[in-house]
């Protein structure tokens, strides 16, 4: 009987989702958002730069580390190395140093050093301003290259989607993928293209504040109407 139940609990939000229609969904991604800026109207990237080149070194470093430990490492690292040139002087050994409290140093090293080789050479020392280019550089692939584009230079072309817009993407049943690259092709059909770049930012802002990981503090958050997870979890589903 558990487990009867246990399956039809599991099923009731795919079979929710499958009676939602898309333009539904759309509209109740578009109500999320609203919600969520008057909610979240501090939300922005949190890695610190001051420049495009920074953030695409800030970025490549964020991967499996916090933003908090990357500020850490790039507050002295962005001291020591300015322009690309920089840190293509330095044997990698010192850069892996310079950055090893970050994790996964030595694959963060080449991505940096080759990405750095890449732009000097080819790129007149300039990050450059569009998908099909940044997608060149050793070490970034669409994630980096959509915060790159749309923090730094305003430009939505995708959507950034990490653990947080993933796990809340799936939770609100945005989205069933679980591939980064298919959610993202999902999201940028539900979300307006205008909304692309803050709507990253917002979802990993209500992840860490409210949407957490491990205990969704679902009685705190502001589009518990419009979330299928907390209708499964009150019994509330809409007919
Ligand atoms: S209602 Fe709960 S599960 Fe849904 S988005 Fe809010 S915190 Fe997350």
């Amino acid at each position: 009987m558990n487990t009867l139940r246990a399956l039809v609990r599991a099923r009731m939000p795919a079979l929710y989702l499958m009676r939602e229609t898309k333009a539904q969904r759309q509209t109740r991604t578009e109500q999320i958002v609203k919600l969520l800026k008057r909610a979240h109207p501090d939300a922005h990237c949190a890695l610190n730069h001051s420049n495009a080149f920074e953030l695409l070194v800030a970025t490549i470093l964020s991967a499996q580390c916090t933003d908090e430990r990357v500020n850490i490492v790039t507050a002295d690292l962005f001291r020591k190395y300015r322009q690309p040139g920089d840190y293509l002087k330095v044997p990698a050994t010192e850069l892996q140093q310079d950055i090893h409290t970050t994790g996964f140093f030595r694959n963060k090293t080449k991505s940096i050093q080759g990405a750095c080789k890449m732009l000097t050479e080819e790129f007149g020392g300039q990050v450059p301003q569009t998908m099909e280019e940044l997608l060149k550089l050793p070490g970034v692939a669409r994630k980096t290259a959509n915060v790159v584009l749309g923090v730094a230079f305003g430009i939505a072309s995708g959507i950034v989607v990490d653990t947080h817009v993933s796990r809340l993407s799936q939770r609100l049943h945005l989205t069933r993928q679980r591939d980064p690259g298919k959610i993202e092709q999902e999201l940028m059909e539900l979300v307006p293209r205008k909304d692309w770049i803050i709507f990253s930012h917002l979802l990993i802002f209500h992840g860490r504040r409210v949407c957490k990981a491990r205990r969704p503090l679902c009685e705190e958050c502001v589009v518990e109407k419009l979330c299928p997870s907390s209708m499964l979890k009150t019994g509330k589903i809409p007919n």
